[in-house]
């Protein structure tokens, strides 16, 4: 069997993806488009608001620059309306960088619970070595117009600073250097971490080890195992990786 297969074969779940900064989620999320998964990324809608100069762009430009996140108010205006969209036409989607702080979680808990859609969605807690997290923000860079990410390092553009899909310009963002990459990480710790004790009670949580540079195809296939396999315990694969 295939991932085509698997892919119509299975009734997909939505994808909720909790982990430090640096440590894969954006490049996990664009690899998932392959799959039709709607990508929902607070971190994108943000820059596209602050390019755009909008009322929420020049609300959340500083707590931005200064790597804090921005207030839960602003970011529940951000998405709810495409949220709700996106469960009432069942598209699976992915959350990337969303919940980020615990009353966060308690809003899509209630929203996901309203449109009866809890059971359809499984955390994904990525795990990463905060200077290999580090090293990965100080040499990236990102796509502004398709929001795909490379790195100097590892994963370098064939064309320096031009996107490899759409030939863009790449940029690198401001909070990318080595104290504001501390910054989020500590900023992680404190307001996003303990989602995940909360999130245990209410939904699977499959845990993605980052650390030694993952092959995203190896993971995407082992994500589509898991869940359409009924009897599945994702510690046993997890080990098997
Ligand atoms: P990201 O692209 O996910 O690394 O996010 C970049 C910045 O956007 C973060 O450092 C925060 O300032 C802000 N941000 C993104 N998502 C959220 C969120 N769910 N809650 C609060 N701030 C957020």
């Amino acid at each position: 069997m295939n991932e085509k297969d698997i892919e119509n074969m299975i009734e997909k779940k939505n994808l909720i993806l909790i982990g430090p900064p640096g440590s894969g989620k954006g490049t996990f999320t664009q690899e998932l488009k392959q799959f039709h998964y709607e990508s929902i990324s607070t971190g994108n809608l943000l820059r596209e608001n602050l390019a755009a100069n909008s009322f929420i762009g020049q609300e959340c430009k500083d707590f931005i620059n200064s790597g804090k996140l921005v207030p839960d108010k602003l970011i529940f205006k951000l998405i709810h309306e495409k949220i709700k969209r996106t469960l009432r036409e069942k598209t699976p989607f992915v959350l990337d960088g969303f919940p980020q702080s615990i009353i966060q979680y308690h809003y899509l808990l209630r929203l996901l619970e309203k449109e009866d859609m809890k059971g359809r969605c499984c955390f994904l807690e990525f795990i990463i070595d905060d200077e290999k997290a580090i090293n990965q923000m100080i040499s990236r860079l990102f796509c502004l117009k398709c929001h795909q990410i490379y790195n100097n390092v590892t994963c370098p553009p064939l064309k320096r600073n031009t996107c490899d899909k759409c030939q863009c310009k790449l940029v690198r963002r401001s909070t990318d250097n080595r104290d504001d990459a501390i910054k989020r990480l500590k900023v992680y710790r404190k307001e996003t971490k303990p989602i995940l004790a909360l999130a245990k009670k209410n939904f699977e949580i499959l845990k993605i080890n980052s650390n030694f540079g993952y092959n995203v195809q190896l993971y995407i296939n082992f994500i589509f195992h898991i869940l359409c396999t009924s009897n599945n315990n994702p510690e046993n694969y997890y080990d098997k990786i």
